[in-house]
């Protein structure tokens, strides 16, 4: 069965074709976190998803060019530097290294490039952009002077969302400063400064001020990726207007088809209900470690339902990510037991369990994966009980793990690790992240008295076992 996605912009599930089938080349835009508070696990679960993309994508042999970009200025930005009385670049820099340490922790690979909108090569590509689209009467200069998309222009305006413009018009809540505008629909790419920016701000043939959002990943995107990108990914509330908006400034620009694929991760639901501060159920990855919970119990809890389904978040979910972990690491325990000896996994070609990844060619579908390795646990942890399992054949399904894990990323840091002490760890971390000095010391002393040594290295904590006490 060839690889198929759902492609939100057909509605369907379609045979994935890329640009550049010969050279298994593909390029993968996802957008990334805005950098004005720490990324809550809803945002986690779309980059998990990306990550699983992106995995399985290798494993499949294709070689996988990804950008996620870093939106370091905009309005929630500006007014949170501005409370904070600081610079923007300073108020943006901590949560940028707070979303690095957070998804090293949950196993995240990272993108091969991770551009910041205000990089100065960046911003000078969006203002080209956006005086060719007001070249082409795509946009145009509005009272407020701001430079607006005029949607009315570009007939494929809502195709991404399905969405009627007509709805749009009647029930658009209006505001005062949206009078300046043709429609309601148009959105800006340039705001023009003002007072609140203080002194953030760039000098565009429209004055001073700073691009809106959605120009910054078509600008961003284009520049690393090329004019067509085979995949595009977000979460479901990054379709409208946002990835609209990046498709009718890019086509109309370049005149050619941007995206070949849109895959849009579903929502993360806690306890059935929307996450929100007000109610109390909006978590951040330390707010999940400081229960005790590790960064791949996390991953796992995450990443174990089907992307196009809502995600209900629940502590009853996350015990079972944890006992699924224990299940795992005690399978590969025996298995490593009764394979005895020193395995070269490179003189083993079984051909062993492939509906793991024949369920991931089918639009990802990791709970049908998932399933199937619990079913291979079970059935080989009998044969183990009735003797009947040999050393060739467990070494065979310790290969098949090793493979399937490349795409997982769930094995224990080390076999012989204690989920406590990586529990530890990861709490170690995030306390280290919020400067918590003194949790930190207080921590590597329970490490040590648990007889593990901690250091810090220039690539984030390692631990090893204490000798001789
Ligand atoms: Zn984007």
């Amino acid at each position: 069965m060839p690889l198929r996605f759902f492609n939100t912009y057909s509605r369907q599930l379609e045979d994935f074709e890329p640009r550049d089938p010969a050279e298994r080349k593909i390029g993968i835009y996802t957008c990334g976190p805005t950098v004005y508070s720490r990324a809550h696990i809803g945002n986690f679960r779309a980059y998990i998803f990306e990550d699983l993309l992106q995995r399985h994508l290798e494993l499949r042999g294709y070689k996988v060019h990804r950008v996620m970009n870093i939106t370091d200025v905009d309005d929630k930005t500006i007014r949170g530097a501005r409370e904070a009385g600081i610079p923007l670049t300073k108020f943006t820099a901590q949560f940028k290294e707070a979303f690095f340490e957070d998804i090293e922790i949950l196993r995240i690979k990272r993108a091969d490039e991770f551009p910041a909108a205000t990089d100065q090569r960046h911003i000078v590509r969006m203002i080209e952009m956006i005086a060719t689209l007001v070249s082409r009467s795509l946009a145009y200069q509005a009272d407020d002077k701001s430079v607006y998309f005029r949607i009315n222009k570009f007939p494929d305006y809502g195709k991404l969302a399905h969405f009627d413009l007509t709805h749009l018009q009647s029930t658009g809540r209006v505001k005062h400063d949206e009078y300046d505008k043709e429609h309601i629909g148009d959105f800006a790419l340039w705001k023009a400064w003002d007072e609140e920016d203080g002194d953030v701000g760039w000098e565009s043939p429209w004055g001073r001020g700073r691009p809106g959002w959605h120009i910054e990943c078509s600008a961003m995107a284009t520049a690393l990726l090329g004019e067509q990108i085979d995949i595009h990914c977000g979460g479901v509330d990054n379709i409208f207007p946002h990835h609209e908006a990046e498709i009718a400034q890019t086509e109309g620009v370049t005149g050619k088809k941007f995206v070949r694929y849109w895959l849009h991760c579903a929502h993360l639901l806690v306890d059935g209900q929307k996450m929100s501060k007000s109610l109390g159920n909006f978590y951040t990855l330390p707010n999940l470690l400081e229960k005790g919970y590790t960064g791949r119990e996390i991953r796992y809890a995450l990443m174990r339902v089907h992307y196009c389904a809502p995600l209900n978040f629940t502590w009853d979910g996350m015990e079972e990510a944890r006992q699924a972990l224990a299940r795992i690491d005690e399978w590969l325990a025996r298995l490593r037991e009764t394979a005895g000896g020193k395995i070269d996994l490179r003189k083993l070609d079984l051909q062993i369990g492939e509906q793991f990844e024949e369920a991931l060619d089918d639009d990802l579908n990791i709970s049908a994966a998932l399933g199937f390795l619990f079913e291979t646990i079970r059935a080989t942890n009998r044969a183990i009980d009735d003797g009947a399992l040999d050393s060739a054949a467990a070494r065979a399904w310790l290969n098949w793990w090793e493979e399937i894990n490349t795409v997982l990323a769930m094995e224990a840091d080390e076999a012989a690790r204690p989920e406590e002490i990586n529990a530890m760890m990861d709490a170690r971390a995030a306390a280290r992240l919020a400067k918590d000095w003194r949790r930190s010391d207080q921590l590597r002393d329970e490490l040590k008295a648990h007889g593990w040594e901690v250091r810090d290295t220039k690539d984030g904590q390692k631990v090893t076992r204490r000798t001789g006490s």
